[in-house]
Order: C-alpha cells, then sequence, then structure tokens
C-alpha cells in the first residue's frame, strides 16, 4: 500500500465535519488523488485543508471551497455540462470530470494548463477538454453550460460568463479584491438572480493577456 492510499477518504471525512454533506462530492473527493496535483515537495500536505502553491504564483485552493463550490453547482441539478475557468492543477477540473459527463477548462498559463493536461491522462480522466486562453469571456463555441465555475477572482461578473449560461444554469465564482465573496447566479430567461455567500481568498482573475 503506498504512502497515501486512503488520504482522499480521510479528507472526504474532515469535509464533512465542515458541512459538506453532499455523497457525490464526498466520493468524488474520495477517489480524486490530490498529491498528483501538488509538487513532490508538499505531497505530505494535499490531504490537509490547505491551499497550496502550484508554481507560477497561483495556488491550487482549499479543499473544502473546492468542495462547497461544486456542492452548489451539483446540487442546482443538471450535470449535462460545466465550465471551468482557471485550471491551475487540474484537480478542481478532475473532481467535476467525476460529477459532470462534459467539462471545458480554460487556463491562461500555458505551462499550467500543460501539466494539467498530463495529470489528467496519468489518472485516465477522458471526459475533460482544455483550453489554453483568456476564460474571461467564457468559451463560446461550447456554450450555453449548465453550469460555470470561476476559480480565480475578478473585480465584477463578467458579463459573457452570465450569457453563455443555459436557461436555468449556475454561475458560481468569487467577485472582490481584497475583500472577496463566493456569489452565484441563476439565469431564468433573461433574469440573473445573484445570491452572495461566504468570505473567500482566491488568486485574481486576470483579463486580457495569456502566458
Ligand atoms: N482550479 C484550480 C485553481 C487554480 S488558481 C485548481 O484546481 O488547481 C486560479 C487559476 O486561474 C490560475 O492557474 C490562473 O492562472 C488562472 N487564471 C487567472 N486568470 C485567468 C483567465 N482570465 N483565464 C483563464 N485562467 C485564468
Amino acid at each position: 500500500m503506498n504512502q497515501f492510499a486512503r488520504s482522499g477518504a480521510k479528507l472526504a471525512q474532515l469535509l464533512k465535519t465542515l458541512g459538506i454533506d453532499n455523497e457525490q462530492v464526498l466520493d468524488a473527493i474520495s477517489d480524486i488523488p490530490r498529491h498528483i496535483f501538488v509538487e513532490q515537495i508538499l505531497a505530505h500536505k494535499a490531504y490537509e485543508n490547505t491551499a497550496l502553491p502550484i508554481g507560477q504564483g497561483q495556488t491550487i485552493s482549499q479543499p473544502y471551497t473546492v468542495a462547497k463550490m461544486t456542492q452548489m453547482l451539483v446540487e442546482h441539478g443538471v450535470t449535462t455540462n460545466v465550465l471551468e475557468v482557471g485550471t491551475g492543477s487540474g484537480y478542481q477540473a478532475s473532481i467535476l470530470g467525476k460529477l459532470f459527463d462534459k467539462v471545458y477548462s480554460i487556463e491562461r498559463i500555458r505551462a499550467l494548463q500543460f501539466t494539467a493536461k498530463k495529470r489528467l491522462q496519468m489518472l485516465d480522466i477522458y471526459n475533460i477538454q482544455m483550453k489554453h486562453g483568456d476564460g474571461w469571456n467564457g468559451w463560446a463555441s461550447k456554450a450555453p453550460f449548465d453550469a460555470i465555475i470561476v476559480t480565480a477572482a475578478p473585480s465584477s461578473v463578467p458579463e459573457q460568463l452570465k450569457l453563455q449560461l443555459a436557461d436555468g444554469g449556475i454561475l458560481v465564482l468569487p467577485v472582490g479584491t481584497e475583500e472577496q465573496t463566493l456569489v452565484s447566479i441563476v439565469r431564468n430567461g433573461d433574469e440573473f438572480i445573484e445570491k452572495r455567500w461566504e468570505s473567500v481568498k482566491f488568486v485574481p482573475l486576470v483579463a486580457g493577456d495569456t502566458l
């Protein structure tokens, strides 16, 4: 048995004590080996409830936040397709891959996107399509989406992301600069119903250029 056997299950157990109660989400957390998504030197911290650096000044989010946002998307109901903006390590995308039929994920830093892609191949996950580019304007050719998750914080909600939601679809994202709040937006025809949740801390969503 390797050093990380059953670590995912222990992390899922910990998240349950913190209020994550969706069994499908907990199963996905339990199944995905998070240590694969961080540098080897940090692997021993991969099953703690902490954000970790993934290079290029970016971070893999805290597992509680990944689980919370995923739970909001899944419990909204329709799980045909989902767009993630900010692939980073690929961890959140792989969790979504367990829960949605098809995942689309965009990353602005090519080196991160490249490594994320290799990890997903290694784990035999094939329902995730990735793209290098600026996700501020979403991924129009694949829209509409049942769900959109943004894992970096814009100062205000990008309009195109709202417009790429399917009718009834849900967008979950952190919004703000210094102070950030988790926000959900549900589309009902031409209406967008916005709710604000807890305080969160994400790296900024960068508009315009790619690396
Ligand atoms: N979901 C990731 C966490 C990534 S951190 C994971 O599970 O590891 C946020 C990521 O968003 C960073 O990799 C950053 O490069 C990326 N990002 C920032 N602005 C972006 C933009 N406009 N388009 C796409 N990706 C962006």
